[in-house]
């Protein structure tokens, strides 16, 4: 579809549209004669509980002041520790291709990633707090890092877009298992295998190529029935997830906190759009303040930092010994450190 600027999506360069569209609604005001929402008409509406089918689009943007590295850049922690492994370029290690013939980088950021490394920030608390409060539709991340569930949002309210580190199903037989289980080979960095068939167990993370998870169909209904959405750190330049945010009913107010002004609030703006732009966070404590949950937070995100502190002493389950892994195309992967780690699994 054409946008209002005239420019095709993928045919016209993003610079020219993003400007375009700044220019003519600019002019515009969106629809004219009609009130501009506001941060603070969209907290009112949430405190009056006018709204209550609350939906959220997440990213990267609510993940990086945790501290999760950016593993798509190059110079980032976690890319100088990948470039060990001599990776063609970043985007291999989401290649399934890729991972049967070299499991080792996968695994890496896996261990960077994997729930206990990182803990939540206001964004994720906000969050858990709307769903405490019966407000949260669902929320859809793109994020592979867990924290919505480690911030206490229970996973049928999430749709992990993207996958999660949470649970993992084995290449061979197809078996799923929680991904505790595989926690200690992962910090361990040996490539776990499945108890039953020892093939290569992946974490759920979707590669390229991959179906996106079934649960990612709850859009279908979620969208339609959405009666507010926020847009919250994401550039919504991934698909299919991007074109959600036109997928809910057009009276819907729809609040982006961001960074800077993306996807349809560039150039597809409605009237009831609300933009807060700059540093996410500092968006979010900012509608919390002006929805006067600012205490509230405090003592919930001081009740989950002891939560998580005492979550991390717990005791690891005995895991079960394996030696070679079995791989999907069907060849054995010889070259796991546990073979040198274990001197009894040396064959000569
Ligand atoms: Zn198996």
């Amino acid at each position: 579809p054409l946008s209002r600027s005239g420019c095709h999506r993928t045919q016209g360069s993003r610079p020219f549209c993003l400007s375009a569209a700044r220019a003519i609604l600019g002019k515009w005001g969106g629809d004219e004669g009609k009130q501009k929402l506001t941060l603070k008409d969209v907290a009112e509406l949430l405190r009056k509980k006018e709204c209550q089918r609350v939906v959220v689009m997440a990213g990267a943007g609510i993940s990086t002041p945790s501290g999760i590295p950016d593993f798509r850049s190059p110079g980032s922690g976690l890319y100088s520790n990948l470039e060990q492994y001599d990776i063609p370029y970043p985007e291999a290690i989401f290649e399934l291709g890729y991972f049967f013939t070299n499991p080792k980088p996968f695994f890496t950021l896996a261990k960077e990633l994997y729930p206990g490394n990182y803990r939540p920030n206001s964004a994720h608390y906000f969050l858990r707090l709307l769903h405490d409060k019966g407000l949260l539709l669902r929320l859809y991340t793109q994020n592979i890092d867990g924290l919505e569930r480690v911030a206490g949002i229970p996973p049928d309210r999430l749709v992990e877009a993207h996958g999660t580190f949470a649970t993992a199903t084995c290449t061979v037989c197809q078996r799923n298992f929680p991904g505790e289980d595989f926690r200690k080979d992962v910090m361990e960095d040996r490539v776990p295998c499945c108890p039953v068939c020892t093939g290569v167990v992946k974490p759920d993370i979707v590669f390229f190529g991959e179906q996106l998870p079934q649960r990612f169909l709850l859009h279908l209904t979620d969208f339609p029935m959405a009666d507010l959405l926020f847009v919250i750190g994401t550039s919504l330049e991934v698909e299919p997830f991007a074109s959600l945010a036109g997928a809910v009913r057009s009276s819907v107010p729809r609040v982006l906190i961001n960074r800077e002004l993306v996807g349809p609030f560039a150039w597809q703006q409605r009237h009831n759009d609300v933009a807060q732009l700059g540093d996410v966070v500092g968006g979010v404590e900012k509608l919390v303040e002006l929805l006067g949950w600012s205490d509230e937070m405090q003592t919930l995100m001081q009740k989950e930092k002891e939560k998580v502190g005492r979550g991390s002493e717990r005791q690891l389950p005995p895991q079960p010994l394996h030696s070679l892994c079995w791989s999907y195309p069907g060849e054995w992967v010889t070259t796991l450190p546990r073979v040198q780690k274990t001197p009894k699994a040396t064959q000569t």
